[in-house]
């Protein structure tokens, strides 16, 4: 019998966490402290031994994190931040959230991250960091990005909102930059019931700024030293990321099975499968394929009952929220946009789920 495949099913994944995500939220309820208490402390203690960094700070979202990284380095209004031209929108509007200028550079077609070797001629006198982003969750190449923006003395600051765990040359993405912004959102791999991110960074300095400023730009309550913002993680949030930390790395190696079972599953077909880039563990985010023909395999597919998604249908340069960059021209950006499919990716399915997806490209791909 042939079911329905959805695109994640976060209904099943957090079901197998049920028992214990009722007892954080009784625990938190029974506490009467609600925000900046022992939870996120016990949280953020927790996801930096993951990360392999110093410090962690747990935030509202994703977007904030990269906002308040960006503007505790001190860079708004007259700077510019290099940008990939291929992302999720949300690195884009961190940019500009802070007063700062994108400055878009195109991507490997490989990876999808940024092109290394695109990056310098982008530098201007007003650039001052790199935002790199971990898309679909495969690390971009940090030894080289790192590499230019130490002869520029530009920040490094990595997107990780897709890649909670990815490793670099067997280091963990996090702590591979200057800092990092991470989202829990309930769909990315570690996933929140609800909104929530983090802050990685080994800089002392960093760390203490962002705290300021995601609390009213207040250190000692009720004294603001800046104006700040109100970006705090909930204790209920980090009590339940508590409970699903300790479970991600099997939840990864799941999703590895079965982006490895889709890689061999597919080949010899007139598609582009992912290239996992040497050195580098990804965990698989999305699995995102591209064909000439997208729009009609996505839709035969569906036929099938199998739900697959785009990420993303229209680049940021060509947003109507950036209507200054729309004359611009990111043609690898633009096919990669035309191209790309994800199709199912959930820790919980099953071999014969996987198996229907198998069957199902394989009898749509023309
Ligand atoms: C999800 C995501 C974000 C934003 O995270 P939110 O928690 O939704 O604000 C930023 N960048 C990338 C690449 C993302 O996928």
């Amino acid at each position: 019998m042939k079911n329905n495949i959805p695109f994640l099913d976060l209904k099943s994944i957090n079901a197998l966490h049920r028992a214990e995500l009722i007892q954080a939220f009784e625990r938190v309820l029974d506490s009467g402290r609600y925000i900046l208490g022992e939870e996120l402390n016990l949280f953020e203690k927790s996801f930096a031994s993951y990360c392999e960094t110093k410090h962690c700070a747990g935030v509202s979202n994703g977007l904030d994190a990269l906002h308040l990284i960006l503007r505790s380095f001190g860079i708004g209004a007259g700077d510019e931040v290099i940008v990939p031209s291929n992302t999720y929108i949300a690195t884009w509007l961190a940019v500009t959230y802070a007063g700062a200028v994108p400055v878009p550079v195109e991507p490997l077609e490989s990876s999808y991250n940024i092109s290394p070797a695109l990056i310098e001629s982008a530098i201007t006198p007003r650039t001052k960091a790199i935002i790199a982003v971990h898309l679909y969750g495969q690390p971009a190449d940090m030894d080289a990005i790192m590499a230019i923006a130490n002869r520029y003395n530009l920040k490094v600051i990595e997107d990780a909102a897709q890649a909670h765990g990815a490793l670099y040359k067997g280091r963990k993405v996090g702590g591979l930059g200057h800092a990092a912004g991470f989202s829990f959102y309930p769909g990315k791999n570690l996933g929140a019931l609800g909104d929530a991110g983090a802050i990685t960074s080994n800089d002392d300095l960093l760390i203490e700024k962002v705290r300021m400023l995601l609390n009213y730009g207040s250190k000692v309550k009720y004294y603001n030293d800046v104006q700040g913002f109100n970006c705090r993680l909930d204790e209920l949030q980090a009590a339940l990321l508590g409970v699903k930390l300790p479970h991600l790395d099997i939840e990864t190696q799941l999703r590895c099975r079965i982006a490895q079972q889709y890689t061999q599953g597919l080949q010899g077909l007139p598609l582009h499968l992912p290239i996992v880039a040497e050195g580098t563990s990804p965990v698989w985010h999305l699995y995102v394929l591209r064909s000439e023909k997208r729009d009609e395999l996505q839709s035969k597919l569906a036929e099938l009952g199998i739900v697959t998604l785009i990420h993303y249908p229209i680049a940021p340069h060509q947003q109507s929220a950036y209507k200054t960059f729309n004359q611009l021209s990111f043609p690898i950006a633009e096919k990669i946009h035309h191209q790309v499919l994800s199709l199912p990716l959930s820790p919980t399915m099953s071999q014969s789920d996987v198996n229907q997806v198998i069957a199902a490209v394989r009898a749509c791909v023309v």
